[in-house]
């Protein structure tokens, strides 16, 4: 028996699900052009998490592709990418946008993903946690031959998507990046779809 929720998590907001261990999840583009920060945990405890940098590690890669796992700072794997219906623009380096990142732009009180992050967590009674960096779904940065970074805008169409399988029991949290002052949202910020697929499978067949 397979039971889907899906919640559409509006543009510049997140959200945090509890995914059970062999759940899928699915992080879509509603009309198109939005990034998507992930951030994942695990259940039992915030201190374990998406760690990029030992994902790196793992799978040596800077970008993930399709059937890669995704490992914990200490290093089990956690998540996998199944499916990604998108050009592949998902960028793994730059930190989430933070309330320190809006001063330096000017702006005070500005919604950030870090901000998300913490209330998400805030929802299931967890504490302010260190900030893991992201998986920054969707988001779009060139790297010149020299090194040098060039945020632009999502490429990611209308319901397109990536697909993940839990590894573990997880608290995975999405914040639709509320990002309006730098290219990469396009400097409108829309809704996406996030869509947990659990399929009710006995222990002993898994
Ligand atoms: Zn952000």
């Amino acid at each position: 028996v397979t039971c889907q929720v899906s919640t559409r998590v509006s543009g510049g907001d997140g959200k945090g699900f509890l995914v059970k261990a062999g759940s899928e999840v699915t992080v879509a583009q509603i009309e198109g052009g939005q990034c998507c920060d992930l951030f994942v945990f695990d259940a039992s405890s915030t201190e374990e998490y998406l760690s990029v940098g030992h994902t790196w590690v793992a799978s040596l890669r800077m970008f993930p592709s399709i059937g890669q796992a995704f490992v914990t700072n200490r290093r089990r794997t956690i998540l996998t990418l199944l499916e990604d219906t998108t050009n592949g623009h998902h960028d793994m380096l730059l930190a989430a946008c933070d309330s320190a990142r809006y001063e330096q732009l000017g702006h005070q009180d500005h919604r950030s993903c870090v901000a998300n992050l913490i209330n998400a967590l805030a929802e299931f009674d967890l504490a302010e946690p260190t900030v893991p960096q992201p998986v920054n779904l969707f988001t779009n940065v060139a790297i010149g031959e020299d090194g040098t970074l060039e945020p632009r805008a999502c490429e990611a169409g209308p319901g397109q998507g990536v697909r993940f399988r839990s590894e573990r029991d997880v608290l995975l949290v999405v914040s639709a990046c509320p990002q309006d002052l730098t290219p990469i949202n396009g400097g409108i910020l829309k809704d996406v779809l996030v869509t947990i697929s659990n399929t009710d499978t006995p222990e002993s067949t898994r």
